[in-house]
């Protein structure tokens, strides 16, 4: 409810301040602006908090996994330089005893004990070879009769006729002879003695032995291993395929990186041989030209992670969306906040200036534009209460039209009015020169005028001055002795003293005044009470004319 103060009730102005209208709509869009960049803001740094998450636990998976491969690599690379050592070692005794004992009767079958001890020893030989120069089978560790084979045309027989190198030799996967099975060729080069090529014993490693081995490492589903020599030929490989045993590997990516970025490393690598992208840890057996290779597939690596970002990115989208609906209802609700808002200072600012109207229209009188009695009345309380406060002096002139009865009867009533607001706006011009200063119409014809801060003899001076500037507009009066119209005035000024004064003395005495300037010829200016001001008692009058 908006209550219209009357003007003297009235609360102080800033008491009642609102924002103005053009404030608040001009802080609408920025308030609802501000209210959709939080609700983003919140919603982005959700998304942005769970993207980083993933994206940790994501890296977090793959190191792990790199490490994984590389301890499985690790073990693989150990696992198959010990079974190529155990052969090699074997192979090397062998050398040895054939160099120094010959190949006499006695001293073949003294070997071929060896060889079949060897053979009992070492579950990955698959068997024993001893091959003369022309590659005729001298000795072996199965019961495959000897001369049956020659093996002069095997890679590795080759090897060693052009080699004089003495060193062990891993050559590429064949089927053998005597067994048919796939089997790795691990050999060394004979000597005659005088350093000419003698023959080539031979150790050949079961593919089938690696096979087991690869089958019981933990590589899911879709993991890989391989066992490849330096040269780029596929020993073995799981999934196990028997294409794939002395396969070229040379143009393959693992290949490439392992001949580009040393005997060691980690890549993501999609394989050559069925397409699945794996990330792949290889590297060099220590003491044997031949490099393992282990991968875990990525697709099962991130599998786990996939489900917890799936899960976690749903739980994401759902707050999301909840604080999205949320924010925007409560966006809403600004916007029609502030909207009433706006509506209500609207309204706050017609019914206040409705309210100055009123007021005004309260204070003022409707004839001459002068404040009127009730302004008049309510001013001279507060003025007398100042002057009262700060022991100054207040003054009051009491002017009255003469013989302005004659005049309406004269000149018609409507002139009068036209007399009255001429002589109003003179006074009101005349007067209202200080914020304190007021004119009033008091009634009838009669105008006061209140001044605060003013002392009797320049109150009785304006008095004068308002006299002569109406006198001084020539308004033909014929009923008034002097022809025109003429004003009189009764003038006081007092410092009230608290609790001796009242304003009504004021008043009196202005009036008094008022009345002895009429009695004694009009258009005049005369004082009370003057006695207050000069010491002497005496009230000075002071005439014109
Ligand atoms: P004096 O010199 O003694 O003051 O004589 P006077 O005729 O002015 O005094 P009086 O009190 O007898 O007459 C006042 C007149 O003022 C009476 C009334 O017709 C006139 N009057 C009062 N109010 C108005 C007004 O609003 N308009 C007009 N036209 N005349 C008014
Ligand atoms: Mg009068
Ligand atoms: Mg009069």
């Amino acid at each position: 409810m908006i209550v219209v103060f009357p003007a003297e009730n009235a609360p102080p102005k800033a008491a009642c301040k609102l924002p103005s209208e053009t404030s608040l709509i001009l802080n609408r869009p920025s308030i609802i602006w501000r209210a959709i960049a939080f609700v983003a803001i919140v919603c982005l740094s959700l998304v942005v908090l769970d993207g980083w998450r993933s994206w940790s636990a994501r890296s977090v998976q793959l190191a792990e996994m790199d490490v994984a491969t590389s301890n499985l690599s690790q073990a693989m690379a150990r696992q198959a330089d010990d079974t190529f050592k155990e052969a090699d070692t074997a192979l090397l005794g062998i050398v040895e005893r054939v160099q120094h004992d010959g190949t006499g009767p006695a001293a073949l079958q003294r070997l071929h004990d060896v060889l079949v001890m060897h053979q009992q020893e070492l579950p990955q030989l698959a068997g024993l070879f001893v091959y003369d120069e022309s590659g005729i089978w001298i000795v072996n560790s199965t019961p495959t009769p000897l001369n049956r084979f020659n093996n002069s045309d095997r890679e590795y027989f080759i090897f060693h006729r052009h080699n004089a190198d003495p060193g062990p030799h891993i050559g590429v996967p064949v089927i053998s002879r005597s067994s048919g099975k796939w089997v790795i060729p691990v050999s060394r080069r004979i000597n005659k003695p005088d350093g000419s090529f003698g023959g080539v014993v031979l150790a050949t490693v079961d593919i089938g032995f690696f096979e087991a081995f690869y089958n019981n490492l933990q590589i899911g589903n879709a993991g890989a291993v391989a066992l490849v020599l330096n040269s780029g030929v596929m020993l073995i490989r799981r999934p196990f395929d028997v294409k794939a045993i002395g396969k070229d590997m040379r143009g393959t990516e693992l290949y490439h990186y392992y001949t580009t970025r040393g005997p060691a490393g980690t890549a993501f690598i999609k394989s050559a041989q069925d397409g699945v992208t794996r990330l792949n840890n290889y590297r060099r057996l220590p003491d044997y030209p031949v490099f393992v290779a282990a991968a875990l597939s990525k697709d099962e690596i991130l599998h786990e992670w996939w489900r917890d970002t799936i899960w976690h990115s749903s739980g994401v989208l759902c707050l999301v969306i909840v604080v999205g609906l949320f924010g925007w209802h409560l966006i809403r609700q600004i916007e029609l906040r502030t909207t009433a808002e706006a509506e209500l200072t609207k309204t706050h600012a017609s019914l206040e200036a409705l309210n100055r109207t009123l007021e005004r229209l309260a204070m003022q009188d409707g004839l001459t534009g002068l404040a009127n009695r009730r302004q008049f009345d309510v001013a001279l309380q507060n003025e007398f209460s100042r002057a009262t406060r700060h022991a100054s002096a207040l003054a009051l002139i009491m002017v009255d039209v003469d013989c302005f009865k004659q005049y309406n009867d004269i000149y018609g009533h409507a002139a009068g009015d036209n007399c009255l607001r001429t002589i109003s706006h003179l006074i009101r011009d005349l007067t209202a020169r200080r914020p304190g200063d007021l004119a009033a119409r008091y009634g009838g014809e009669e105008i006061a005028v209140l001044l605060p801060n003013t002392d009797v003899f320049h109150a009785v001076e304006i008095a004068d001055t308002i006299r002569s500037a109406i006198r001084g507009l020539e308004i033909e009066h014929s009923g008034n002795p002097t022809g025109f119209v003429t004003i009189s005035a009764g003038v006081d000024a007092q410092i009230p003293i608290r609790g001796a004064s009242e304003p009504t003395e004021l008043i009196l005495a202005a009036d008094k005044a008022l009345y002895e300037a009429k009695s004694t010829g009009r258009n005049r200016v005369l004082a009370a009470r003057v006695a207050r001001y000069d010491g002497t008692g005496q009230a000075q009058k002071t005439g014109h004319e």
